[in-house]
């Protein structure tokens, strides 16, 4: 079943770029045809008016012989026409363009729901900016190209061939003369084509560099001026910048080239018509009137060829756009529910790491240093175990391996003798809670972030989770209370008021088991204690893993057990371990003279 799965999803990917983008089409299809109906509808009138004329040349336009009012009809007739076809050019860029922006709008909403699926390690190692650009840039090309993409090939074959059909019946010398010209445009097109492809993916490269650079410098923009380095940053963001411009250069010299040569065969092809007509008209074996309808045209036959042209443009930059796009929606997401994943229920918090190895990925993918290795752990339900250790020892790692933020490379993990990689992700990240240092705020209200823990909460349960997590007072003297926005990332909010927020939205989700990863680090000691009464709070009855960084916090866990590069070299309640005299005793003794220095 899962071998099946991953052929399909492989099959799937080796479809080529235009079939995966038709497919886009499918469920826009009524739009789509009324477009395409009034784009052929266009191009009948097109080719009609010259037929048309010639008609009233011939027929009526007679200086001994005048044939008023049928010549009246008759172009009373093409008024009608002409009305029609304005309004099929309304429709046309009316509904075409809504086309396009449907079509824009399904891409972007599989990108985004891909991009949720995608897991840390993807975030370790992608640019905010970049994908930015994947969104709304790349999409922006492919959108023009799926909406003047089909219309400008259909309405230009059409128009192509009607026309020279209707030339080769009225004077086919100068239909075939005419036809001689076109396969030297297209090889002149066909050569700047592929020119065009690659100068156009250089500036959508260009674009995601600038965006990225920008997104990196804005949310930098308090560090940058705290070491007054503003600078630095503008001379770092020319660079990409500069790149930008030499790459956008390199594409309007291709552009260049391109308009001035399609503009060259036609002016030629008005020539050679006049030429050769004059010709044949002056043998005596052409008149006057075949002359002014071939005139007329030219242009119904070196349009299309325009329009191709322009539609080569539009298909190189709006492929090089979805490949992009297909590019991210191919990356698939490392983590993934099993076939047979079952859901996780009633979790007493029974938690064991059986040998567990672990290393992160690096750029290229290979994994290297390993942070963990052969580390076993046993947490009984209910139980709180406090992690210490030196920074870097890989105690948040240990804790992102649980809810699998992270796959573990070697051993397991179980929650109540399940493996977890047996069970689904939602059922198991439903069940564990992680308060960190640093605390997330949507640009929304406080009332709406505290909703975050669970998206059903009614207003009463978020008042009393605020009331445990001891926020409530503080929301209810701010401006709007509950409603009151809080910004980006929550900048109007002390470290310990953020915090506090995250701890709401725990109750709230209200899990079995419980991380608090140095979630009081940043917080000074007053604001500590109360925050620390919250916790205790929290962890009543749940598994509880704590990691901090001031031992004073943990000295109440059941169990404490010490962290290094060497993986867990101490275990035991804190008074235990003093005895001991180990590691953590000598922790201990430097934090201790540490706070009596200071
Ligand atoms: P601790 O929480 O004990 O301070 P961490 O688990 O955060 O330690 O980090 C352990 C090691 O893993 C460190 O050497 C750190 O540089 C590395 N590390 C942490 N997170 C990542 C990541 N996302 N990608 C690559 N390496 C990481
Ligand atoms: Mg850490």
């Amino acid at each position: 079943m899962g071998e099946i799965n991953k052929m399909s999803k492989r099959t799937n990917k080796k479809q080529s770029g235009i079939v995966r983008f038709a497919r886009y089409y499918k469920p826009h299809m009524g739009l789509f045809m009324t477009d395409m109906s009034c784009a052929l509808f266009m191009s009948i009138v097109d080719i009609s008016y010259p037929l048309i004329s010639r008609y009233a040349l011939n027929n009526y336009l007679n200086v001994s012989m005048p044939n008023y009012t049928p010549f009246f009809m008759l172009m009373g007739a093409c008024v009608l026409l002409y009305i029609l076809r304005t309004v099929a050019t309304y429709t046309v860029t009316y509904l075409g363009h809504t086309l396009g922006v449907s079509i824009e709008a399904d891409m972007r909403r599989d990108v985004f729901a891909h991009l949720q699926k995608l897991g840390f390690s993807f975030y370790d190692k992608s640019r905010t900016g970049k994908l930015l650009s994947r969104c709304t840039n790349d999409l922006f090309d492919v959108t023009e190209l799926a909406h003047h993409g089909p219309e400008d090939v259909f309405i230009s074959i059409v128009t192509f061939i009607g026309a020279f059909v209707a030339m080769l019946f009225i004077e086919w010398r100068l239909a075939m003369l005419l036809i001689f010209t076109v396969p030297l445009m297209l090889l002149f097109v066909m050569k700047l084509r592929t020119h065009m492809s690659r100068t156009s993916r250089k500036v959508k490269e260009g674009v995601a560099i600038i965006n990225a650079d920008i997104e990196s410098s804005i949310s930098g923009a308090r560090v940058a001026k705290a070491f007054t380095n503003e600078s630095y940053e503008i001379e770092k963001f020319e660079k990409g910048n500069s790149i930008f411009i030499r790459s956008k250069r390199a594409y309007y010299k291709t552009m260049g080239m391109f308009h001035a040569g399609m503009e060259f065969f036609t002016s030629i092809m008005n020539v050679l018509v006049l030429m050769f007509s004059g010709l044949l008209i002056m043998k005596g074996k052409m008149d006057n009137t075949t002359l002014i309808v071939f005139l007329l045209y030219i242009s119904s036959f070196t349009n299309p060829i325009r329009k191709l042209a322009a539609f080569s443009e539009q298909y190189a930059m709006g492929m090089a756009g979805f490949k992009r796009f297909t590019e991210l929606l191919d990356t698939e997401p490392d983590i993934m529910d099993a076939d047979n994943a079952e859901t996780l229920s009633d979790v007493k918090g029974n938690i064991e790491f059986k040998d567990v190895s672990f290393a992160y990925e690096t750029v290229d993918g290979e994994k290297i240093k390993k942070v963990l290795e052969h580390l076993d752990l046993k947490i009984t339900a209910g139980e709180t175990v406090a992690l210490v250790g030196p920074s870097g020892g890989g105690k948040t790692t240990l804790c992102h391996l649980l809810p699998r933020f992270y796959e573990v490379l070697d051993g397991s993990i179980t929650v109540d003798g399940h493996d977890i990689r047996d069970v689904t992700l939602a059922s198991l990240r439903k069940n564990i809670g992680i308060v960190q240092q640093d605390v997330f705020l949507f640009a929304a209200s406080i009332k709406d972030n505290i909703r975050y823990g669970n998206i059903d909460a009614t207003d009463e349960e978020i008042f009393r989770a605020a009331v445990a997590a001891e926020i409530h007072d503080d929301i209810m003297r701010m401006p709007d209370g509950y409603d009151t926005i809080v910004g980006e990332r929550g900048i109007t909010l002390s470290g310990g008021q953020k915090q506090r927020v995250s701890i709401a939205r725990i109750f709230l989700k209200n899990p079995p088991i419980l991380i608090l990863d140095e979630a009081t680090s940043a917080l000074d000691s007053a604001t500590e204690a109360r925050i620390t009464a919250a916790f205790e709070r929290l962890s009543k009855g749940r598994t509880t893993l704590v990691i901090a960084h001031r031992l004073s916090t943990v000295r109440n866990a059941d169990r404490i057990a010490v962290i290094d590069d060497r993986g867990i070299v101490e275990m035991g309640s804190h008074d235990e371990l003093l005895q001991r005299g180990g590691e953590y005793k000598k922790l201990h003794d430097a934090q201790n003279s540490f706070y009596l220095i200071k």
